[in-house]
């Protein structure tokens, strides 16, 4: 009696110690080491689930791209390291400005995602301007002095400009393009189909 107790006990160690690591695990699979960020394959387990709660609410779901100017014209200029602390900088400025529901991702090298479910997309815009203010006034600490770091952004939104969530990111990729070409250091929207100049892009 006493030893089957002994057992049990044991077992459920066990298996708890097992669903943690199996956490720490699928938390390793879905973060960021260097900023904390979730990285980009957590879109694969929650993108669904954002369009489908847009639908079942009738609301939206925003997408804000961002990538970084010159990026690599700062790393060559001031080192490796200077351009990591630019990369904390932004993911901590987008983690403390994010609200409920919302996820922040670094999809890879100098490139963020944020997805705001029921968002309209002034509304992001007025966000993703006040981190353009933020970023530019905590320059990133070099050898050689204060670097300034600015950054490109792109946003669509679901159902308005985007029909899936594939779409929805792949236009506020093109819309980044745009902000690029257009001299960088801007935020660019994407037009809704049916206005003036659909599927094509607006500037801010
Ligand atoms: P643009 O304004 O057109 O976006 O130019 P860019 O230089 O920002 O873009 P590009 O894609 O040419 O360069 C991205 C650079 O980002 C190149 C790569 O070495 C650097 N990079 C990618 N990941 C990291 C990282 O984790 N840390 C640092 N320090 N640099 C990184
Ligand atoms: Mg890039
Ligand atoms: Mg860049």
């Amino acid at each position: 009696q006493e030893s089957l107790h002994v057992s049990t006990r044991l077992m459920e160690e066990r298996l708890e110690a097992n669903l943690r690591l199996q956490e720490q695990l699928h938390d390793m699979a879905h973060r960021d080491s260097l900023t904390g960020l979730n990285n980009r394959r957590i879109l694969e387990s929650i993108s669904a689930r954002l369009i489908d709660t847009a639908d079942a609410i009738g609301s939206s779901l925003v997408a804000v791209s961002l990538d970084l100017d010159h990026f690599k014209r700062l790393n060559d200029t001031y080192g490796h390291k200077a351009g990591d602390d630019a990369l904390v900088a932004i993911a901590g400025v987008l983690t403390r400005s994010l609200r409920p529901g919302e996820v922040a991702v670094r999809m890879g090298g100098e490139e963020f995602l944020v997805l705001m479910p029921n968002a309209g997309m002034e509304e992001a815009r007025a966000r993703t301007e006040a981190w353009r203010a933020v970023i530019r006034s905590q320059p990133v600490m070099t050898s050689q002095g204060a670097a300034e770091i600015t950054f490109s952004a792109g946003i669509s939104s679901y159902p308005e400009t985007a029909a899936s969530f594939e779409q929805l990111v792949q236009q506020a990729d093109k819309a980044v393009y745009s902000a690029k070409r257009a001299g960088r250091n801007r935020v660019v929207l994407v037009r809704p189909p049916g206005e003036a100049g659909d599927g094509r892009v607006r500037s801010a």
